[in-house]
């Protein structure tokens, strides 16, 4: 079913209708022509999901348990050991490879946030999904938006090669869903305090409206605890972490506790009731050519940051995803639609260093204040004469560091050098590099498990965005310095913990395989869009098209 049909003059004549030329709307000398053969065999509608903070670990270690539709997913093309390659592995930075095809060196969003001291209106820290030309002094609110993304998703390609397809994405979180479906999107809601939001301009459709007034309904009376699986029974036992104690959560809903109710299970199942209500509202998949649906599901992040991985918590969270998902995919397959899915990770996870001590990794700590930019701008300033206050600049404890603007070109790098030094008198500190080093080393082009450090930097790394040096913490460091009540655990480590995610395909009726080695999320989006016969012109994509078929045929078409 996944095989690509050579097809006969006489039907590409028929069928080059619907092959159009790049959005006209642009000139021609930057326009890299797209176009589409659309096969009678293709699948009409893609559906691309992000599990954010599901872990090739958290898979592995669940995936015998999944009755639902994980478990479907598992019949099709397995790769274990995908790659969110880069170093950043947060949120926005991931769900930015997964329909680009490109790493975040390329898509920009190098961070969730980072540092612009050119912004006048109030803190220089930008977020990854925001339109910060719009700040207003007064607003508390950013004006949620795409703009950082430079590079198109999937469903922009489609769009541009076939203006009806359809580019519809919905999410937890607004930058999981305006990251995968991109600038030219038809429809994009996300969650936003007590239900879901719509990009500024736009009104909430019908659709969404009914799906808040269902959420309304649940929020006003509240809902019981989830049941415990069986086999989960060894996880459900309390641990300290500061003041938060988790373990033994179970997901009983007080009324009117929306903060609980996006920190649940029931966020991910109202995300995926939007997407089959969408899926009705746009006729998705019954057009003549393929749309695509972008579902990036939160609730795993949310359980993961506020309980960890290893408590009763998550067990909950997986079992009711799994399930969720499994009433999903029925949905479509009662309406008859001809869909290919692919199911990823935005990154992966980690534990909290307080249970992870009991179980046997003595290694894991969190991360000391001395490694702080706060810390550093002390010492350096004090060292040079000059203001401390904003000396060096970062949005935490790890990732990418600033040096103040209004520093002379003359003492930055030895600033810099120093700051460097510091930092590496810390036990809990791995690596440091300048924007300098990582920018001369050649994008990585051998298997990601092999990378060095400084490669996986690379991968990351932006001049329009990153910033003068980079701070890696040991494996095992947790980077949130005091747990407190809804944050105890996080990813965001060059670490394979935090790298590694799974990569399912599933379509009806193809041919499964299980390849263990290592791929990437890049790879994503040009299988894609060969399983739909969209031609990206060369260069367009970081990944490479992965033959989902098990069998002899190939979904990658003919080698260009
Ligand atoms: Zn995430």
């Amino acid at each position: 079913m996944f095989r690509v049909i050579s097809i006969s003059r006489k039907f590409a004549l028929a069928i080059a209708a619907v092959t159009l030329p790049f959005s006209p709307l642009m000139a021609q000398e930057t326009v890299p022509a797209v176009s589409q053969t659309v096969s009678p065999r293709a699948p009409r509608l893609i559906v691309a999901i992000s599990v954010d903070q599901f872990s090739a670990d958290l898979f592995a270690q669940y995936r015998q348990r999944f009755t639902g539709g994980i478990a479907r997913l598992t019949e099709g093309a397995v790769f274990p050991s995908g790659y969110q390659s880069h170093a950043a592995t947060e949120t926005c930075p991931g769900h930015s490879t997964i329909m680009t095809g490109n790493r975040p060196a390329h898509t920009g969003v190098i961070a969730n946030s980072w540092i612009d001291q050119s912004v006048t209106v109030g803190s220089k820290v930008v977020y990854c999904a925001e339109d910060v030309s719009k700040r207003t002094a007064g607003s508390k609110d950013y004006v949620a938006s795409v703009g950082n993304l430079l590079v198109p998703t999937l469903g922009e390609w489609m769009k541009r090669a076939n203006p009806a397809a359809r580019n519809i994405a919905v999410s937890g979180k607004d930058r999981g869903a305006l990251m995968m479906g991109g600038h030219d999107i038809d429809q994009v809601y996300w969650w936003k305090g007590k239900g879901f939001a719509t990009l500024a301009g736009r009104e909430l459709g019908p659709t969404a409206l009914a799906q808040n007034a269902a959420i309304t309904a649940t929020l006003a009376k509240g809902a019981p605890a989830f049941p415990v699986p069986a086999w989960c029974a060894r996880q459900n036992r309390v641990v300290q972490a500061g003041k938060a104690s988790v373990g033994t959560g179970h997901f009983a809903l007080k009324a009117g506790d929306s903060d609980a109710f996006r920190a649940s299970p029931r966020l991910d199942r109202a995300t995926l009731d939007l997407a089959t209500r969408l899926v009705d509202e746009q006729k998705l998949g019954k057009g003549t050519v393929p749309d695509v649906l972008s579902v990036s599901l939160s609730a795993t992040d949310y359980v993961g940051h506020s309980t960890g991985t290893e408590g009763a918590e998550m067990c909950i969270q997986l079992t009711q995803l799994d399930a969720a998902l499994g009433d999903f995919f029925a949905g479509l397959d009662k309406r008859g639609i001809d869909y290919a899915v692919v199911l990823t990770a935005d990154h992966g996870g980690f534990d909290m260093p307080e249970r992870l001590q009991e179980q046997a990794l003595v290694q894991s700590s969190r991360v000391g204040d001395d490694v702080s930019a706060a810390a550093l701008s002390t010492a350096l300033g004090k060292r040079y004469g000059i203001e401390a206050k904003g000396l060096i600049l970062s949005d935490g404890p790890a990732g990418d560091y600033w040096l103040r603007n209004d520093i002379a070109p003359g003492l930055r790098g030895k600033i810099i050098d120093d700051a460097k030094a510091m930092l590496m008198t810390s036990p809990q500190v791995e690596a440091v590099l300048s924007a300098a080093e990582i920018a001369a080393t050649p994008m990585p082009t051998a298997s990601p498990e092999t990378w060095t450090l400084t490669e996986r930097a690379r991968a990351s790394y932006n001049p329009l965005h990153s910033g003068d040096f980079l701070v890696m913490l040991k494996r095992g460091v947790v980077p949130i310095a005091h747990a407190g009540a809804g944050y105890v655990a996080t990813h965001g480590s060059p670490w394979d913990y935090d790298r590694r995610v799974p990569m399912l395909f599933w379509r009806k009726g193809m041919t499964g395989f299980e390849q263990p080695s290592p791929v990437e999320t890049v790879d994503i989006a040009p299988s894609l869009a060969a399983l739909i016969g969209l031609n990206v012109p060369e260069g367009s994509f970081d990944g490479r098209c992965l033959d989902l078929d098990g069998g002899p045929g190939s979904t990658c078409g003919v080698p260009r």
